[in-house]
């Protein structure tokens, strides 16, 4: 559920017509939802409530410093995967204590800067990273706690460039190899092992694939704990996918998601860790644009709005379905529109043969669900500058990241010394 619904005849956001935004804030830009972030939040926190549980937000969906604090501010964690979304979270209040880090491949810098921080725990992905991270944190004279993520070898049944649990993904460490890295780990100086970790994909719209990692990973952390480790944390990761299609897609909920993980790992003891992205946030945003042309073609027609791929990538990038409609509610005629940006490829396409009301130059849409990887992900391409991000709570709104001008973007790049 969200908070951009329609109120006497046009698009809302909370309180707010999404349409007094736009002549406030110029168009196109992306809108989120206070309101919605913190029910997606309570919703997760209600799903696991009475056992050791911390959400660890995974940040890199959307790492504005105004989401990150309004989510801190509920008691999230973050999940970071790099240094510069660690500095991030700390900068909008999440404290270390609360902080996982995952990633393929820490540095030694990164793991220094985290070492200093003293972050809850590193989700280890090899051995190689994980005889780094030994060295790094004897020769600071500090201790990393740690988990190893296991691949557990499950098919996500999700698109493939965000599948990340079959063995063929580089992700973690193999099931096979677990018992023995555990054994490895425990005779590094500088380590200390103190749980087991897994994220197997994202945009996830059935349990079958969860149950069976968190199944496997149940029996490794009972074999475990017979080699003597003293297992007390387990990290599920994130990937419970969201509706972008609405009509045709019913994801689980976070409550039966959350119960039948209980179900599978209640019985272990171990503090549970979630880390959830997409979902917390995914639909607490829009992106709000107005059409620049409608064009008629030999026989497709074309809303060219001022949004395009740069700005959102997942359409053309892993072929996202998002829900697009008019901030105007109109019962007239309808027509058939491919929806298009204006950046010089065909893969700047957000959508084709969509059914909405006839819409004119300057009319406003909205593309549904564009919070999650939607303005990390944006880039100036086409010296397109990057789009403002507002935020509404009730009846008021923020710019939390303002519209660059030219000169920020042009002024980047500096001539050679001997182009003087
Ligand atoms: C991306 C990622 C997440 C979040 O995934 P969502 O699908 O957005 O919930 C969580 N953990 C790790 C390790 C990730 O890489």
């Amino acid at each position: 559920m969200d908070h951009f619904g329609f109120k006497q005849g046009e698009i809302y956001a909370e309180d707010l017509p999404v349409r007094t935004i736009a002549e406030a804030v110029g168009t196109p830009f992306y809108c989120y939802s206070t309101e919605t972030l913190i029910r997606h939040y309570n919703v997760f926190s209600q799903a696991f409530s009475g056992h050791d549980f911390l959400l660890c937000y995974a940040v890199k969906a959307n790492t504005n410093q105004a989401i990150i604090k309004t989510l801190a501010d509920q008691g999230a964690g973050a999940d970071v995967v790099s240094e510069g979304e660690l500095r991030r979270a700390l900068k909008a209040g999440i404290p270390p204590e609360k902080i996982v880090y995952s990633g393929v491949a820490k540095t030694k810098q990164e793991m220094q800067f985290a070492l200093e921080q003293g972050i809850f725990q590193f989700n280890v992905e090899s051995e190689p990273e994980l005889h780094q991270l030994s060295t790094v944190a004897s020769h600071m004279g500090k201790t990393a706690a740690i988990a190893f993520r296991i691949n557990p070898d499950v098919d996500a049944k999700t698109h493939a460039k965000i599948s990340t649990g079959k063995s063929e993904n580089k992700f973690g460490i193999p099931l096979s190899h677990a018992r023995e890295i555990y054994g490895i780990a425990a005779k590094l100086p500088g380590i200390r092992v103190q749980g087991v970790d897994l994220h197997i994909g994202s945009q996830l719209t059935d349990l079958a694939p969860f149950a069976e990692a968190f199944r496997r990973i149940a029996t490794l952390v009972e074999d475990l704990r017979v080699d003597g480790h003293d297992i007390s944390v387990i990290d599920l990761g994130g990937g419970l996918g969201i509706p972008y299609d609405r009509e045709s897609s019913k994801p689980p909920l976070p409550t039966e998601y959350g119960q039948m993980a209980k179900r599978i790992i209640g019985h272990l003891g171990c503090k549970i860790i979630i880390e959830p992205g997409r979902l917390l946030v995914g639909n607490a945003g829009i992106l709000v644009s107005r059409v620049i042309y409608v064009k008629q073609g030999e026989n497709r027609k074309f809303l060219i709005i001022d949004a395009a791929m740069n700005d959102l990538v997942r359409p053309s990038m892993y072929d996202a379905y998002h829900e697009i409609v008019a901030v105007k509610e109109n019962e007239g005629p309808a027509s058939t529109y491919d929806i298009v940006g204006p950046v010089c490829e065909t893969g700047d396409t957000f959508a084709r043969d969509r059914d909405l009301p006839d819409l004119n130059s300057g009319d406003l849409v909205v593309i549904r669900s564009a919070g999650a990887y939607g303005a990390v992900m944006s880039s100036t391409y086409n010296t397109r500058r990057l789009i403002p991000e507002v935020l509404v709570k009730g009846g008021k709104y923020a710019i939390i990241r303002a519209r660059p001008t030219y000169d920020d973007i042009i002024g980047l790049d500096e001539l050679a010394e001997w182009q003087d």
